[in-house]
Order: structure tokens, then sequence, then C-alpha cells
């Protein structure tokens, strides 16, 4: 199965994609989009 940042879209095999689960659905972000996505969890 393929994997994808959920934010930018960006494939798996391109580059590092972390995972990580939220409400129980396993998601996979990228190191350039993690940042954005820790602001919007603050806010
Ligand atoms: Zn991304």
């Amino acid at each position: 199965m393929e994997h994808k940042c959920l934010n930018c879209g960006v494939a798996g095999e391109e580059v590092i994609l972390l995972s990580c689960i939220y409400r129980g659905e396993p998601l996979y972000v990228c190191l350039k989009c993690l940042p954005v996505l820790v602001q919007s969890a603050q806010a």
C-alpha cells in the first residue's frame, strides 16, 4: 500500500514519512509538513 503525506500528498518513496495515529486511524506526514501539523494542533 502506498503511503502519502496527509498535508501535501507526497509519496513515501520520495521523502521520509512519519506515521502517527489520530483517533485510531493511521496517518502519515512528511518532515516538511510536520511543523504545520504541530501548529494546527496547538491552535
Ligand atoms: Zn507533506
